[in-house]
C-alpha cells in the first residue's frame, strides 16, 4: 500500500472516531500513535496501518530470502541477482523499471536497517555466509565487532567455508592475517577464537532465522509487535497504570462510560484549560463557571473539585427546596 494511502486511510479512521459520520471537524483528542496501543497501555488497541503495511512488505522481502530461485524468475529478470538471499535491497531500486511494489520493498528499513537485525543467516555448511560481512553469530557481524582485526584480515570477502577446512571429520578454523600482531590485539583473536570455536559448521545448506519468532519463522503479527517497540513511541507507565487501563475495559460498564474515563485518565477531555491550550477558547475563560475561582481542570471537576464548588451546590439544592417549600 503506498504511503499516501495508508495515510488517507487513518484521516478516515481518526475523523470517524472522535466525529462518527459528522463532516463536520472534531478536535482529535489523543495522538494516533497513542490509540493504536494496546488497552492495557492507554490505548484502544487499533491496529497501527503504517505498521500493517511495513510488516505485509517485509513478508515478500522474507518470502525473497528463503524461497527457491525459480518462483522468482521475473524479479531476478528486473532486478538482477541481488534480489533474492539480500537482506539488504537498498541499492536495488533502478528508476523507472521499478514498479511501486518494488519500490516500497526496498526501502521498507530505510535509514534504520532494521530488517537485517530480524532476518539473519543460519549457519549450515557456511557456502553462502560471510565470514566477517553476515551477522551468523551474535547480533552483530564480525567486521563490526571486532573491526580491529577485520581491518588486517586478508579474508575481508570470503565465505566461512573458505576460512577453514575439515581435518579428519573436524572443522578447524584458518584465519589468516596481514601482520603479526600487537601484544594487546592478540586477547581481541582469542577472544575471537572463543566465540567461534562453539558454532557447528555442518552439510546442510545455510538458511534464515526469523528473530522475533525463532520456532515459527516469519509470523506478520511477530513483525508487528518488534515494529511497535522500535519504530513508535513507547509511553512509560507503572504497573498500577497499565492495571488501571485494562480495567476500564473490563469494568463492564457502558462502553460510553469507559471511554469517558479513558479521555479522563490521559486528561485529554474537553475541559476549559484543554480547550484553551489547543485555541478554542481564550485564556480569560478558563475559570469553572460554577465557582468561578479556579481553572477548570479534569483534576478540579473529577478530583478535586474545591469545596466553593460542593457548597455553591448545596447552597443551589437549599434555596431550590426552600422555594419549593414556601410554595
Ligand atoms: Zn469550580
Amino acid at each position: 500500500m503506498p504511503v499516501k494511502v495508508w495515510r488517507e486511510v487513518v484521516k478516515m479512521q481518526r475523523s470517524f472516531l472522535w466525529g462518527g459520520l459528522s463532516i463536520r471537524k472534531r478536535i482529535c483528542w489523543v495522538k494516533w500513535t497513542d490509540i493504536c496501543k494496546p488497552k492495557k497501555e492507554g490505548g484502544l488497541g487499533i491496529r497501527d496501518l503504517r505498521l500493517v503495511n511495513i510488516s505485509l512488505l517485509a513478508k515478500w522481502h522474507w518470502k525473497l530470502l528463503v524461497e527457491s530461485d525459480e518462483l522468482w524468475k521475473v524479479v531476478v529478470a528486473k532486478y538482477g541477482v541481488g534480489a533474492l538471499g539480500n537482506v539488504g535491497l537498498e541499492g536495488l531500486n533502478p528508476r523507472p523499471i521499478s514498479s511501486v511494489w518494488w519500490g516500497e520493498i526496498c526501502r521498507l528499513d530505510k535509514g534504520i536497517g532494521w530488517f537485517s537485525q530480524v532476518a539473519v543467516k543460519k549457519l549450515g555448511n557456511g557456502n553462502s555466509i560471510k565470514f566477517w560481512k553476515d551477522v551468523w553469530v551474535g547480533e552483530q557481524c564480525l567486521a563490526q565487532r571486532f573491526s580491529r582485526l577485520f581491518g588486517i584480515s586478508v579474508q575481508q570477502d570470503e565465505f566461512i567455508r573458505n576460512v577453514g577446512s575439515w581435518v579428519n571429520g573436524e572443522w578447524r578454523w584458518g584465519l589468516s592475517w596481514r601482520k603479526n600482531f600487537f601484544v594487546w590485539e592478540q586477547t581481541l583473536v582469542q577472544e575471537l577464537l572463543d566465540l567461534i570455536s562453539n558454532v557447528a559448521i555442518t552439510d546442510a545448506d545455510d538458511g534464515w532465522i526469523w528473530i522475533p519468532e525463532r520456532v515459527e519463522g516469519f509470523l506478520v503479527k511477530s513483525l508487528y509487535v518488534y515494529l511497535d517497540r522500535l519504530l513508535s513511541p513507547q509511553n512509560q507507565r507503572t504497573s498500577l497504570e497499565n492495571f488501571a487501563f485494562n480495567y476500564i475495559w473490563k469494568s463492564g460498564v457502558p462502553s460510553k462510560v469507559s471511554a469517558l474515563v479513558w479521555q479522563l485518565f490521559l486528561d485529554r477531555l474537553p475541559t476549559r484549560d484543554n480547550l484553551c491550550h489547543r485555541g478554542v477558547i481564550r485564556s480569560d475563560d478558563v475559570f469553572c463557571p460554577l465557582c468561578t475561582m479556579e481553572v477548570e481542570s479534569s483534576r478540579h471537576l473529577f478530583f478535586a473539585l474545591s469545596v466553593c464548588c460542593r457548597d455553591l451546590v448545596r447552597c443551589f439544592e437549599m434555596v431550590r427546596s426552600g422555594y419549593g417549600a414556601s410554595a
